[in-house]
């Protein structure tokens, strides 16, 4: 089992801080969205069984509803609920790409053309 959080642009390790920590799940349906999310190639061919026992997730990736703390238990025991899928990732180094790409596209007229154009016109 690696310590560390499989999520992209997370540095988080198990051993570091008192966060929790989800092992991917081993049903097959689940652990392919767990693997859709993280957007990671190296985790695509991966056998869920695999990753069941190598790689994990910080709680940092789930909602909150997602998360069940028991407080009746001893330890204090953080558990998943049976449905859930970690939405909650740093992609933003994806996304700045993609907007500076549309930033481009969209050409912005300046005060100058804009008074250029209505010249024109009339
Ligand atoms: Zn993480």
């Amino acid at each position: 089992m690696r310590n560390f959080c499989a999520a992209p642009n997370c540095t988080r390790k198990s051993t570091q801080s008192d966060l929790a920590f989800f092992k991917f799940p081993r049903d097959p349906a689940r652990c392919q969205k767990w693997v859709d999310n993280c957007r990671r190639a190296h985790l695509e061919d991966k056998t869920p069984d695999q990753l069941n026992k190598h790689y994990q997730l910080c709680a940092t990736h789930f909602e909150t509803s997602m998360i069940c703390r028991t407080i009746h238990s001893s330890p204090y025991r953080t558990v998943l609920r049976d449905n859930a899928i970690p939405t909650i990732f740093d992609l933003t180094s994806h996304l700045n790409n993609t907007q500076s790409r549309h930033r481009k596209r969209i050409k912005e007229l300046s005060e100058d053309e804009i008074r250029t154009l209505k010249q024109k016109k009339s």
